[in-house]
């Protein structure tokens, strides 16, 4: 597949996502001009410093104009304003993408402000950390990682395999699945993982009053993961919840009665059971180490596959 060149490169929202995309961008000469779009001038201020924008524009409308490649990488609660917003800018032979984290609500905002709906491709990068904004944003983010296109049955084969070099010059592995498919699969592997690390801190900040200290004091045990993935950005997180609902709830669903089985199995002493379930998932985590998508390899220094605590604030979940 050959690599992708770029007259125009229009990024509506200039943050973690879409500045690490700038960055690779420049460092493989992707893209003669980069034109970045965000809602306050104090972001474009930092993008512009930091070099990853050539020109600036609060207006979606300006940033297209002109633009072979527009990639949209904001929470996905702005997308169908900002789409809306673009469309009287957009060239019809522009290809459109985005970096968004659910696919099905992702396509049906964008898409119907579209000229050709052909030129869109899904996309989403399973890479990030829990920092935001144009200065969190680092050229090797999606090196090794996996990124998801979600292609549907009208969209163009060589906007797809532009897109494709795109990512694969970033360093990624690229998959394509339905929009519908993406959205369960992170369901599990993604979004339930962060709405249970939400729940945990906030039980813990509830119960810290009483504990006065000792949960943050000893909170190395394990708990500082958890603070890391619910320490990611809010508004972000909210859309995603509110966007990918019915493949949340149903997974949801599945993990309270597991949760309430294995809360029996406490409540009556079934130790056996107990220790099959976690050899269970011990052997998971062997897995997910050896497919290279737990946390970056250079912290994996043991046998079990087990990254320091330190580390860990350096991994690339997403
Ligand atoms: P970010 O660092 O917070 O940056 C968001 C950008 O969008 C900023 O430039 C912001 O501009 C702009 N923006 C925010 N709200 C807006 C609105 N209502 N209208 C117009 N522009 C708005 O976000 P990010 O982490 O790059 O995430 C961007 C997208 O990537 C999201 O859809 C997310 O689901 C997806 N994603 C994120 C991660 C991750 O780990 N962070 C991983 C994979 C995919 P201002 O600063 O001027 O408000």
């Amino acid at each position: 597949m050959s690599t992708p060149h770029f007259r125009r490169v229009a990024l509506l929202g200039i943050g973690l996502i879409n500045g690490s995309l700038a960055k690779v961008m420049r460092r493989e000469g992707l893209a003669e001009e980069i034109f970045a779009c965000a809602r306050t001038e104090a972001t474009l201020a930092k993008a512009t410093a930091l070099g990853l924008a050539d020109r600036t524009t609060t207006t979606p409308a300006v940033a297209v104009e002109g633009a072979d490649l527009v990639v949209i990488g904001m929470p996905v609660g702005a997308y169908g304003a900002v789409a809306e917003a673009m469309a009287p800018g957009l060239s019809a032979e522009a290809i459109v993408t985005d970096v968004g984290s659910i696919k099905a609500d992702a396509i049906r905002a964008i898409v119907p402000h579209l000229p050709d709906p052909s030129r869109f491709v899904g996309g989403h990068p399973v890479a990030g950390t829990e920092h935001s904004g144009p200065e969190a944003a680092f050229d090797t983010l999606f090196a090794e990682r996996h990124c998801i296109l979600t292609p549907t049955d009208v969209t163009d084969p060589a906007a797809l395999e532009t897109v494709c070099g795109l990512w694969q010059a970033a360093g990624s592995m690229v998959e394509t699945m339905t929009p519908e498919h993406h959205d369960r699969v992170l369901a599990i592997t993604s979004h339930l993982p962060h709405l249970i690390a939400y729940t945990i801190v906030s039980t813990v900040a509830d119960l810290e009053q009483h504990l006065k200290g000792e949960v943050l004091r000893y909170s190395a045990g394990g708990f500082t993961d958890f603070t890391r993935i619910a320490g990611s950005d809010p508004v972000m997180w909210r859309d995603v919840f509110l966007h990918n609902r019915e493949a949340v709830l149903e997974m949801l669903g599945r993990f309270t009665e597991d949760l309430a089985a294995l809360q029996r199995a406490i409540r009556w002493g079934e130790g056996a059971k107990l220790q099959e379930l976690f050899t269970r998932t011990r052997t998971i985590r062997r897995g997910v180490i050896a497919a290279g998508q737990a946390y970056d390899r250079h912290v994996l220094t043991d046998a079990e596959g087990e990254p320091d605590d330190d580390d860990a604030d350096e991994s690339r979940d997403s």
